[in-house]
């Protein structure tokens, strides 16, 4: 039997290695010069491949109650025995798994060796144009040349990080053959602001709680290290508040990031500023605030405030206290878009779980069909969820082909 594997990704390889055997010639169409090359950059050039830590929680899909049949112990456990048996050894921090060496290549060699050996025919620089299914075959159309197969496994990825290879063909592939697409929209991504201060704030870094607000509603939380930039704002918190709000633009929803700066402060904010203030009574309102605030938040927050450094906070009337107060803990910008497909490092939407079997991932519509990865309506928090999802269905696609067609 012949499988074409469309895309030589992380969800792509890891198929095409378990789909191999004696019975079943296995080909990957991949358009870059190279295999593998988004997940060179993952991780910052570490690859943060897996986490210890599987809740579900971690992960996001429309179809939610579908989400525990893919993350589940038995795949979960499948995918790290694969690992090991590719000899990468770990360097766990807080259960995020990096390759002991922190080279991504490490993760990326160790499959591309698999890859050969295994024998599986790798097509270079083939940009797959079109995929359209004749009778029981699949006839794949490339400017060179066409291809038919018996099983094709579409691992093409999303629309996110495209100088990658990934410019989310795929959706349109799925949508041909009758599937339904949520529309895909950028995730993991650095959030832009018109705040207007932006510029002088950038660079600052800062321990924070968050708060997602949208159509003023807090929606969702987060706690962590915020990066303020001349665009916005970014960070692991943000990225993982991001799929919400990119959804929520694309509903033409209104979305705020309400940031505590105070995080530290557990009573009410104005008695503990009363306190604080009393205690250090010389110093006035800049000197309090340079206390505990990064020196660039102190001019923003006392501009926001319509305060001077000058000034005393006991001198200040009850409503400039709240109004003041009021900017370190629940300092409120507006998010109008975010840095998009270029920058994303995955997109949030995708093809429904529910059209697949999520034992094999095999289309429900479409015989000899198989989706993986990201095309899947299936993402995760930063932390090593995304590229496991894609190990855990291209491993299963990859297995139920090659289980599928073993006599011996
Ligand atoms: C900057 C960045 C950092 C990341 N860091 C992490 C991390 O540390 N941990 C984590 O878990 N996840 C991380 N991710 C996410 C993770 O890389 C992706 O979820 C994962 O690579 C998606 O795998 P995939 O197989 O679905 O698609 P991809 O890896 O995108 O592969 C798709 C492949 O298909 C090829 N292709 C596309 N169209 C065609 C066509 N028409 N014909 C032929 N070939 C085609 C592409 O060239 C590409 O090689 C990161 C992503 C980015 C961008």
């Amino acid at each position: 039997m012949r499988i074409i594997v469309i895309g030589g990704g992380a969800s792509g390889v890891v198929c095409a290695i378990h789909a191999k055997n004696v019975n079943n010639e296995v080909i990957i169409l991949e358009k870059n010069d190279k295999l593998l090359k988004k997940l060179l950059v993952t991780g910052n050039g570490r690859c943060n491949y897996f986490n210890d830590d599987f809740d579900l929680s971690h992960y996001y899909s429309f179809d939610t109650t579908k989400i525990e049949e893919l993350i589940q112990e038995k795949n979960i456990w499948d995918v790290k025995s694969f690992f090991d048996s590719l000899g990468i050894i770990p360097r766990i921090k807080d259960g995020w798994y990096y390759p002991f060496t922190n080279q991504a290549s490490t993760v990326r060699d160790a499959l591309i060796r698999e890859v050969h050996q295994k024998e599986i025919s790798v097509f270079y620089n083939t940009n797959v144009l079109d995929l359209e299914k004749k009778d029981d075959k699949f006839l794949i159309h490339t400017k060179e040349r066409d291809y038919y197969c018996d099983k094709v496994v579409l691992a093409s990825g999303s629309f996110a990080y495209p100088n990658t290879g990934s410019d989310g063909v795929g959706y349109s592939f799925l949508k041909k053959f009758g599937h339904t697409i949520i529309p895909p929209v950028p995730a993991l991504v650095q959030l832009v602001s018109n705040f207007p201060y932006c510029k002088e704030w950038d660079g600052v870094r800062s321990e924070v709680e968050l708060e997602l607000v949208q159509d003023g509603e807090v929606i969702a939380k987060e706690k962590g290290e915020i990066q303020l930039t001349d665009y916005g704002v970014s960070g692991i918190c943000i990225f993982n508040l991001s799929h919400l709000v990119s959804r929520g633009l694309h509903d033409n929803k209104k979305e705020e990031i309400r940031i505590n700066f105070v995080p530290f402060i557990e009573t009410l904010i104005t008695p503990w500023m009363d306190r604080y203030s009393r205690r250090n009574s010389t110093k006035n309102i800049g000197e309090l605030l340079e206390g505990f605030l990064n020196k660039k938040l102190v001019p923003i927050v006392l501009k926001c405030s319509n305060l001077t450094k000058e000034m005393f906070y006991d001198e200040l009337t009850t409503e400039e206290k709240i109004n003041f107060c009021k900017y370190l803990n629940q300092f409120t910008i507006e998010i109008t878009s975010t840095k998009g497909y270029d920058q994303c490092q995955i997109c949030n939407g995708g093809l429904r779980l529910k059209e697949v079997d999520l034992e094999t991932m095999e289309s429900h519509l479409v015989d000899g069909l198989y989706i993986t990865g990201e095309l899947l309506d299936l993402n995760g928090e930063c932390g090593g969820y995304n590229l496991t999802e894609c190990w855990i269905t291209g491993l299963l696609a990859g297995k139920s082909i090659g289980e599928g067609n073993d006599s011996n």
